[in-house]
């Protein structure tokens, strides 16, 4: 099954669209204090596509490290087990530094990227969308994720990912995946 990460730095909105696509609200925080999950995975569905989503855990939770390198782990454990990474940013924000680092190493990374601009239901994220571009990351998928817009157009983009991990997994006779 497809494996799609969400990745981008804290409070762009991973989380929300997480629960969104999964239905659920897991917390990724451990029970024990201190102690945070890099990330947690369950299965995705937008439309007729089924997949697994990975969501990563906010970097503020963690003191003990650099947030770069903190950052840099967290997201490498999560793509060591995706097919595909989902960078996501805030278009209200417009484009940060710690974006501009995010990108940067993900570029060097041998893995697909689509580049999300989350929070584009209101004006303010217009300019946030075209800052984007200068991610070197290709075309932002413009997102709310919170509100649903702009589901269609991820639907188009990841269809094919789906469809070649169905097609790679080869035929099912007994037609129980999973
Ligand atoms: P994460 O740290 O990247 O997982 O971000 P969260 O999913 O926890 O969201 C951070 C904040 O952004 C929360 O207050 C969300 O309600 C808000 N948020 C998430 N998606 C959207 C969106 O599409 N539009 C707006 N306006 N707010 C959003
Ligand atoms: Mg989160």
């Amino acid at each position: 099954m497809f494996r799609l990460a969400i990745i981008g730095r804290p409070n762009v909105g991973k989380s929300t669209l997480f629960n969104k696509l999964t239905g659920k609200k897991l917390a990724i925080v451990d029970n024990r204090p201190g102690i945070t999950r890099d990330w947690q995975s369950s299965k995705a569905f937008l439309y007729e596509l089924e997949f697994e989503l990975i969501d990563t855990a906010g970097l503020e939770e963690s003191f003990n490290d650099s947030i770069e390198g903190r950052m840099r782990k967290q997201t490498e454990s999560a793509l060591g087990h995706a097919d595909a990474a989902m960078m996501m940013v805030d278009a209200r924000d417009g484009i940060t530094p710690m974006d501009r680092h995010f990108a940067d190493w993900l570029r060097g990374q041998n893995i697909p990227v689509i580049l999300v601009a989350n929070k584009c239901d209101t004006k303010a994220a217009r300019s946030g969308i075209y800052e984007a571009y200068e991610l070197g990351l290709g075309e932002p998928v413009p997102m709310s994720a919170e509100h649903g817009h702009g589901f269609s157009d991820l639907h188009e983009i990841l269809k094919p990912y789906v469809e070649k991990a169905a097609k790679d997994a080869g035929p099912d006779p007994a037609d129980e995946d999973d």
